[in-house]
């Protein structure tokens, strides 16, 4: 594949996921440089972060993911602390950084670096609509968690929820709804729900309703009737959040059990046994998004991150052949 002077020297994908951008900045992993980004509370985003605490001179998000990273537990020194607004852009060492807006989840953020010679970016997760792509790049570095065709899923995320929700009045008559997610998708669901009038009260662990408080305000959504779970059997009809890695001893429980996946292709709900559903819905873009947003940003470079997502050689491959774009993906090794 050609690579364009620019690559590798203006951005890169590191062996550990980081990010590198102009010459001082790195996003989402630890790496030697004076500021780090962390463009979204999720912990593939924030691996090495206690690390960058110590060595690099500015941390860098959104108001919004500092508090959540609070609240997961990471000290950072106020005076280590840059958070920006979106597209309220800020200059060190002659490179402007800027956020601009992703949906994913709450506080998610893309990131461009600039100077005279270059501005690269790098769009942090993702999903479309709602995300506007990063335009003038000489080089964008993009998440592909679905980076080929075989993962597509053939519906929206309105028709998702929507079964969703049809799955939670249907069967809510029964006793409780229970649902699996990582967090940030549990608050987003939340939110999705409460928007479109589901007004069930909504049990889950005092975490997820501290980030969820943190996720209402921002969207300006009323949570209504959250209370905490605090274990055991729910004897009433509610909706119950857990946490993904926590559903193997509530599936026991009485009630239906929901997990929420975006690697389900088959079909948007699918029973995967008694009274255990599947509905696929993901916070990340699809191959088919992720290739709408090439296409409209028309960057002069990509970058496709192979460190986080799945079959980022074919993206690249794609986004080379199909738009004629020069595409590498990195670190290389993870084909
Ligand atoms: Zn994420």
């Amino acid at each position: 594949m050609e690579v364009t002077r620019h690559c590798c020297r203006y951005a890169s994908v590191g062996d550990k996921g980081e990010i590198l951008l102009g010459r001082n900045v790195v996003a989402d992993a630890f790496y030697k440089r004076i500021i780090r980004v962390v463009t979204h509370a999720h912990h593939d985003h924030t691996r090495g972060l206690p690390s960058s605490v110590k060595w690099s001179i500015y941390i860098v998000a959104t108001p919004v993911t500092f508090e959540f990273l609070k609240l997961l537990g990471y000290r950072i020194p106020e005076e280590k602390k840059l958070p920006l607004g979106y597209r309220a852009p800020v200059t060190i060492e002659n490179e402007t950084i800027t956020l601009f807006p992703a949906r994913h989840i709450a506080g998610s953020a893309q990131v461009v670096v600039e100077s005279p010679s270059y501005r690269v970016g790098y769009t942090g997760d993702f999903k479309l609509p709602g995300t506007p792509p990063l335009e003038d790049l000489d080089i964008l570095v993009i998440d592909a968690t679905y980076g080929s065709p075989k993962y597509q899923r053939r519906w929206s995320d309105w028709e998702a929820l929507s079964a969703l929700i049809s799955l939670i009045d249907e069967k809510i008559q029964q006793g409780p709804v229970w649902i699996y997610a990582f967090n940030g998708k549990i608050q987003e669901i939340m939110i999705e729900l409460r928007k479109r009038g589901v007004d069930y009260p909504f049990l889950a662990e005092p975490i997820a309703i501290e980030m969820a408080k943190i996720s209402s305000r921002e969207y300006r959504v009323e949570l209504g009737d959250i209370r905490p779970y605090l274990g055991g059997e729910v004897d009433e009809s509610a909706v119950v959040f857990i946490h993904t890695s926590k559903s193997n001893g509530k599936m026991r429980m009485r009630g239906t059990h929901v997990k929420l996946t975006g690697w389900e292709t088959r079909s948007i709900v699918r029973m995967v046994g008694d009274n255990v559903f599947r509905v696929s819905f993901s916070d990340h873009a699809t191959f088919r998004e992720i290739i709408e947003y090439v296409r409209e940003a028309m960057p002069r470079q990509v970058i496709v991150d192979g460190y986080r997502g799945r079959d980022a050689w074919f993206t690249a491959k794609y986004i080379e052949k199909m738009l004629g774009i020069p595409a590498v993906y990195m670190p290389v090794k993870r084909k």
